[in-house]
């Protein structure tokens, strides 16, 4: 068996009782809050891809951290939004269901508006997906596109469609916003009550510099 380079940049790292993946840095939207923009990962872990890494160097990813002991659930999720690699989500998810590990999947909800030939929240469903969180982050359609700043037009709605979606069918749904300043956080919480999905507000990271030792390493 021809064994594929490994990714540089990590791929599978653990945050409390999860284990999350990280499968791709690339995104549809340009938030305000987003990390990216001054971190080169999370939880002292380096995020940033040299290539994105494919199924198998995914599950092998998993494969090796569960050697440290099991996880609560895995976690698409990482440094860029997930529904770019469809493909890979599903292949991964359908691989965790036949282990019977949970899986959720950490979203910005534009899952559908980039892979239009697919009905998404029903392909999550079949693969065995257990749950998604919906990153809303703006009452009104004016607020997401100022904050958000999507490369896809009415993506509000969009985000709010595919989240309905995922709950019709039978997906744990949970709308989530960002607590940056100015945020609207009981407009969203009002609006995932409205569809029956749970909220949550996420805490804001405010812009830091670098460490030095990780300026220019790429
Ligand atoms: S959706 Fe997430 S990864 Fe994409 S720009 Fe916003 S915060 Fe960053």
């Amino acid at each position: 068996m021809i064994t594929p380079p490994a990714a540089a940049g990590t791929v599978a790292y653990r945050a409390g009782d999860s284990l999350y993946l990280n499968i791709t840095n690339r995104c549809c939207c340009d938030c305000d809050f987003c990390i990216r923009a001054w971190a080169d990962g999370v939880f002292g872990e380096d995020l940033r891809f040299d290539h994105e890494p494919d199924v198998e160097e995914v599950t092998r990813a998993i494969e090796v951290a569960f050697m440290d002991g099991p996880a609560k659930e895995v976690v698409f999720c990482g440094f860029g939004e997930p529904t770019l690699r469809l493909d890979v989500v599903l292949s991964v998810t359908e691989w965790l269901r036949l282990r019977r590990i949970r899986s959720r999947l950490d979203t910005n909800g534009h899952g559908q508006l980039l892979n239009p030939e697919v009905d998404v929240p029903a392909a999550l469903a079949a693969a065995g997906l257990d749950a998604v969180t919906v990153s809303l982050n703006a009452a009104t359609p004016e607020e997401y596109d100022r904050v958000c700043r999507p490369v896809f037009s009415k993506s509000h709605r969009a985000v709010i469609r595919f989240a309905e979606q995922c709950g019709a069918h039978g997906l744990e749904t949970t709308l989530t916003a960002v607590d940056y300043p100015g945020a609207d956080l009981p407009g969203v919480a009002d609006i995932a009550a409205a569809m029956g999905a749970g909220f949550r507000a996420r805490a804001y990271a405010p812009p830091r510099p670098r460490p030095a030792a990780e300026k220019g390493d790429r």
